[in-house]
């Protein structure tokens, strides 16, 4: 099959086209692979998502089937469309451009981004990845957040500044007096996409003509990877979007705070002071009252179990503790109720419990432990465990 002709390699504002069927195949998947002479569909490659949009007979515009990806491979584009053509057909084509734009402005930025990283730092972008869902951006080395915000800054002045951004193919002898970036060892003709000052890069993707056309680059996220970092990166309307959605974040919180944005983390960390302090208090409660309810059951009962609702797991310890001191035979203390189950913390002054575990487990509760304690959950109501707690260590005097 002969390589497709890349409209989109000599145009990127180029929408509409015309070309011959020269195959079109349904696949396994269901979906059909039609192979043109020449397309505006830019295919998945270089880590971007291919181009979306429509393709229909010439000579009937209602038969137009809908393309939801574009490969390549040896310089043939598929398209994967959810219509088959006839070979020979002769169609027409429109890429969806709202969509193109948003991926131009998105790469154009990277490359900004990444010549401004790799002249400042010589650090180089050894992953990418574009999608309609985001855009990451890796570096072979680390950014510390001035150094992350410098970069930040840099890249914008680039933008405001409406620099040109020139793609080409220069010939042999150009190409070995240049310096580029470049991903991998290229074979073949290499496409250069220069912005002067900036960046110089091989790329086979479309670009904006200027750089004023990418809008604002923001960098929303930056995290360690394999010994550099992965930025997730916003441009033009993305940034605008990521810019509305925190405004909106914030409102929420400055509304629930009845603070002003500046005073939002301070009044944070005072509520979360408040809240430790208050869990403190009520822990120490929570512990007082189990301990009293334990004193309450008579001293001369031989296996004591308080049920409660809730506990924290020091209170719980505490009351066993008093509890295995004062009855002889098997003691407690179990959270929770009878629908959703109890957890349970049981102690004996003088038995091995470890049999209780097991003869346990043998009735569905989960748990173990040591001789003198265990500890667990079963799905039991409160009868049940009494029950059980009877039938192994005998009945209450
Ligand atoms: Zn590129």
């Amino acid at each position: 099959m002969e390589r497709t002709t890349a409209l989109y390699d000599r145009d990127a504002y180029r929408t509409e086209f015309e070309a011959t069927v020269l195959s079109s195949a349904q696949a396994e998947d269901g979906a059909f692979r039609v192979i043109l002479d020449q397309t505006c569909f830019f295919p998945e490659q270089g880590g971007q998502t291919a181009d979306r949009g429509l393709l229909w007979r010439e000579q009937d515009r209602e038969y137009a089937a809908t393309v939801i990806d574009a490969r390549i491979a040896d310089g043939v584009v598929t398209h994967i469309c959810d219509r088959p053509f006839l070979p020979g057909d002769r169609v027409k084509g429109r890429i969806s451009w709202q969509r193109r734009l948003d991926f131009m402005r998105q790469h154009t930025g990277e490359h900004i981004l990444s010549g401004v990283v790799c002249g400042r730092f010589r650090y180089h972008n050894v992953g990418f990845h574009l999608s309609d869902h985001g855009v990451t951006v890796d570096y072979d080395g680390p950014l510390d957040e001035d150094q992350l915000r410098e970069v930040e800054r840099a890249a914008n002045e680039a933008v405001l500044r409406d620099l040109p951004v020139i793609a080409w193919y220069p010939d042999k002898q150009e190409i070995e007096a240049l310096s580029y970036r470049s991903k991998k060892e290229l074979s073949g003709a290499v496409r250069l996409v220069s912005i002067p000052g900036i960046d110089l890069c091989a790329c086979c993707v479309p670009h904006v003509r200027h750089t004023g056309e990418v809008g604002m680059i923001k960098v929303l996220s930056m995290i360690r990877w394999k010994g550099g970092v992965r930025l997730s990166i916003a441009c033009g309307q993305r940034a605008l979007e990521a810019f509305t959605q925190k405004q909106r974040v914030l409102a929420g919180l400055t509304d629930l705070m009845t603070a002003g944005e500046e005073d939002l983390a301070d009044n944070v960390r005072k509520l979360r002071q408040e809240l430790k302090e208050s869990k403190a208090r009520c822990r120490e409660a929570e512990g007082q009252m189990l301990l009293l309810r334990a004193g309450e059951i008579p001293a001369e009962q031989q296996n004591a179990l308080l049920f409660v609702s809730e506990a924290d797991e020091d209170s719980v310890s505490e009351a066993v503790k008093a509890l295995t001191a004062r009855h002889p035979g098997i003691s407690g203390v179990l959270c929770g109720d009878d629908e959703q189950g109890y957890r349970f913390m049981l102690g004996s002054p003088g038995r091995d419990l470890r049999p209780l575990a097991a003869f346990l487990r043998e009735r569905g509760v989960k748990g173990g432990g040591s001789s003198d304690l265990i500890r667990g959950f079963g799905r039991l109501p409160k009868a049940a465990w009494e029950t059980l707690i009877k039938e192994w260590n005998g009945p209450d005097i």
